[in-house]
């Protein structure tokens, strides 16, 4: 097991990952979702964010794609600081549910517990909890705010993907009006509904992620832009969820073959943190039948196995050149 890192080793880890798998034709674009289906298939890449801010890259790390459920995260993290740790497991709860993310059939299960913000129906949930409630505009404002902060820079809203996913977001429909019937949803439904379709069509880079992914290893501090976006206790609590569900109903074996926490969209992103040592993100929109990227997870795993890093093992690799300024809030 190794300890450490060169940078240079690490950017050529991600080039031995990139160029292994930029030919692999496994999975297809997400269809149920029009927009998506179009999507180029080819698109590939691979960024990490540095403890440091430093991003290394390879491929298509600059193309902007549609976040979709990787803004679960980034969501659960604005409600977590609005409310705190204790709120958020009564409310919503932290439960993997071993499901498709767009279970029906796990809502009836866990009547009085949408499970876990990273689920659609506990992030439709997370969306009706955002403050101010009752208030479209200004909750708009804080998701996009926050996942400002949490990228280091600007998102830009998918106006096509947006409307794509607006006409058939049928299922998400249902559950919105499931959970009100279960008082599990704590604004208007309709609002919820249509500000969760909304942040799912944010558009970001696999830049951004790994940004994000390694303000979240970083204990909350954003590398980049050195400004603090969240408490470093909210850190532990965000990678648990991540750990527990991040792959949905293949999160376990994820968990057991990488030791990554990650998370998936049907955009074709997923974001990993390894907690104090750096946050990386591999995009590619072709996905498995669970939904999560064909490419991106073997690109991850690889990596994953090539820095010798499990969240499970007793050693923290540490790049090299790079130690984490401050830590702790
Ligand atoms: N917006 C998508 C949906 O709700 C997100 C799903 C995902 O990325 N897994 O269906």
């Amino acid at each position: 097991m190794r300890t450490d890192i060169t940078k240079q080793e690490l950017q050529n880890i991600l080039k031995e990952a990139y160029e292994t798998f930029r030919n692999d034709t496994g999975g297809k674009n997400a269809d149920y979702i029009p927009y998506l289906s179009r999507i180029d298939r080819k698109l590939f890449g691979i960024a990490a964010c540095l403890p440091n801010g430093e991003i290394l890259s390879v491929g298509d790390c600059d193309y902007p794609f549609g976040v979709e459920s990787v803004s679960k995260v980034m969501t659960a993290i604005l409600i977590l600081k609005q409310y705190g740790a204790e709120t958020i497991m009564h409310m919503i709860g932290a439960d993997a549910t071993g499901m498709p993310f767009n279970s029906i059939m796990a809502i009836l299960l866990e009547k009085n517990h949408p499970s876990t913000p990273l689920v659609n129906a506990g992030a439709i949930s997370a969306v009706s909890m955002v403050q101010p409630v009752g208030n479209s505009a200004q909750k708009w404002q804080a998701i996009t705010e926050n996942i400002k902060e949490l990228c280091g820079s600007e998102t830009e809203l998918i106006k096509e993907l947006y409307r794509s996913e607006s006409v058939s977001n049928h299922n998400n429909r249902a559950i919105a009006w499931l959970l009100k019937s279960y008082n599990r949803i704590y604004d208007d439904p309709e609002l919820s509904l249509d500000l969760y379709t909304r942040q799912c069509s944010l558009s970001v880079t696999a830049k951004q992620l790994a940004v994000c992914a390694a303000t979240i290893a970083n204990g909350g501090l954003n590398p980049v832009t050195g400004k603090r976006v969240f408490n470093s206790s909210l850190s532990p609590k965000i990678v648990s969820m991540m750990a527990a569900v991040g792959f949905y109903e293949n999160t376990g074996d994820w968990m057991f073959s990488t030791g990554l926490p990650a998370k998936s969209g049907v955009g074709g992103g997923i974001m990993g943190v390894m907690p104090g040592t750096l946050g990386i993100a591999a995009f590619a929109p072709p996905l498995d039948g669970a939904g999560n990227s064909v490419k991106a997870q073997k690109a991850l795993r690889y990596i994953t196995d090539r820095m010798e890093t499990n969240i499970y093992s007793s050693q923290r690799v540490k790049i090299r050149e790079c130690a984490a300024t401050v830590n702790a809030s």
